[in-house]
């Protein structure tokens, strides 16, 4: 390989090493993001009810959702510490198992195991039915 004079470092090739590290720090930002997103909603409900704080918080989160359940915690745990309101709330992760469905035999399977092509009769004529979903399922204030 060759670097010509004008090329500075961050013309260089990315290792797979650091493609990896930088995969990972968006990885945590993204749950990070989605803890915020959490927060500011059920801030703005307790503030509608008059609810001073949350002890529970469910999430269901799909087995294929892009959010990574451990990050989630670490980002909730610091987050929390910052906002009164969540100072004691617990939280809780459901996860749903991702299920697909096969256009071809009619039949539903599991995604993780299998991915997109039907392990009943091979096609890959196949869409997700359950698993990438990501909601608030339910709150205990006090
Ligand atoms: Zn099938």
């Amino acid at each position: 390989m060759q670097f010509s004079g004008r090329k500075g470092p961050e013309d260089w090739p990315e290792s797979e090493l650091e493609k990896k590290r930088k995969d990972r720090r968006e990885s945590r930002m993204h749950e990070l993001g989605v803890v915020f997103h959490i927060m500011d909603s059920l801030e703005k409900v307790a503030a509608e009810n008059e609810v001073t704080g949350i002890s529970r918080v469910v999430l269901e989160l799909g087995e294929v959702s892009t959010v990574i359940e451990s990050y989630l915690h670490n980002c909730w745990q610091w987050a929390a510490k910052k906002r009164e309101l969540f100072e004691e709330a617990e939280l809780v992760v459901e996860t749903i198992p991702a299920r697909t469905y096969c256009e071809g035999c009619g039949q539903t399977y599991a995604t993780v195991e299998h991915g997109k092509i039907c392990p009943c009769c091979h096609s890959p004529d196949t869409w997700l039915l359950q698993g990438n979903e990501f909601n608030i399922k339910e709150i205990e204030v006090y």
